[in-house]
């Protein structure tokens, strides 16, 4: 059976096949199409599967990317390969007869996925917050200078950075869901860093937003860390803080203050990816080696190694393989009790003791 006759006897199907298949999405498809913690990368609100997932499969998380239909989200969600998922899918709907198939459910009212006017609002909504900002060395920008100094990122030196890239706004809009009805309501104004966010081509995809308070300390806020909507495919370009210059190296981290932290610490250009996912699938930009300075995690049941430390050797396995020189340097030593990861930062504001390093080069 082909993928398009699989996928038109899965229309209507998808809230059961999921059920199925993908457990894992439970939450998302008892909240749809409202926002919910992602599946696969975790957060707060990044998730949310489309008004007409039932008859598509689609879904769209504002980190990890749009998933277009079913397989999309299935091989994403499962991370199967596609052979995995038709097959998975065509025994779910008891292709060949070897299962109860999965009975067909009248959807609820059908919308579109990325509407037009989807696209619009959320072109707009980015361009409001860009026309906003102002450079991180402009005198306005003193919450965020004093939020760096604040985090242990000292001398860091604006002629390094991308000013197209990152920059600041003195008084943005900050929204939160409500659980009761999942609509998002202003809970107040503040200071943010603004940052771009790139997709695998290097286009400027989305916005990642840092909060804060006057005097440089995170906002009171639940979720003070956002990445903005958006209607790329991926967002695997990184936020390009760092002017390249003509240096032929590149560093990668996680977050945007690691990279500050990195970039002025041992004197090269830094990107940050914007979490553990994301660093993963990080495309870089051609002709650059890569150092890839990770985060060290604690192992969970889901990342037996931690996070950081297995997102950080999937992308050195699939740079060596593409032919890319490149190397992780990870934080030496134990992480420290009460403490659920250290990254680079630490060590470079003198946070964790002993800032010795590990490296894993070719
Ligand atoms: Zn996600």
């Amino acid at each position: 059976m082909e993928a398009k006759d699989v996928k038109e006897m899965a229309a209507g199907r998808w809230e059961s096949i999921f059920a199925r298949l993908a457990p894992q999405l439970e939450k998302a498809v008892d909240r749809a199409p409202n926002h919910v913690p992602c599946p696969v990368h975790g957060g707060t609100d990044g998730f949310r599967l489309f008004r007409d997932f039932n008859d598509t499969g689609g879904g769209v998380c504002n980190t990890c990317g749009i998933k277009h239909d079913g397989y999309a989200t299935l091989m994403w969600v499962n991370g199967w390969d596609f052979k995995t998922t038709h097959e998975a899918l065509q025994d779910a709907l008891g292709v060949g007869g070897s299962s109860q198939p999965i009975p067909k459910v009248t959807s609820k009212p059908v919308a579109k996925k990325v509407k037009e006017k989807d696209v619009e609002d959320i072109r707009d909504s980015l361009n409001h917050v860009w026309k906003n900002s102002v450079a991180l060395s402009s005198p306005e920008a003193r919450p965020a200078r004093k939020y760096f100094a604040n985090r242990g990122i000292t001398n860091v030196d604006f002629r390094k950075i991308d000013s197209k890239m990152i920059r600041f706004v003195p008084s943005l809009e900050h929204y939160e869901e409500d659980p009761n009805d999942g609509k998002f309501k202003l809970t107040g104004m503040y200071p943010a860093i603004v940052a771009m966010v790139c997709d695998a081509s290097g286009r400027p995809s989305t916005i990642h937003r840092t909060y804060l308070t006057a005097d440089g300390t995170k906002a009171p806020v639940q979720s003070p860390k956002k990445m903005m909507r958006h209607c790329a495919d991926d967002l695997f370009g990184a936020m390009q803080i760092a002017l390249l210059g003509n240096s032929k190296v590149l560093a990668i981290t996680e977050g945007i203050e690691t990279a500050l932290a990195v970039m002025s610490a041992f004197n090269i250009p830094a990107w940050a990816a914007g979490n553990a996912y994301l660093l993963e699938h990080f495309v870089p930009p051609k002709g650059v080696d890569v150092v890839i300075y990770a985060d060290k995690d604690q192992p969970s049941k889901q990342h037996p190694e931690g996070h950081g430390q297995g997102s950080a050797k999937l992308l050195l396995k699939r740079l060596w393989a593409e032919g890319i020189k490149a190397s992780i340097k990870i934080p030496e030593g134990n992480i420290p009790q009460g403490m659920k990861s250290v990254d680079w930062l630490d060590v470079v504001s003198g946070a964790i003791q002993a800032p010795t390093m590990k490296t894993v080069a070719r």
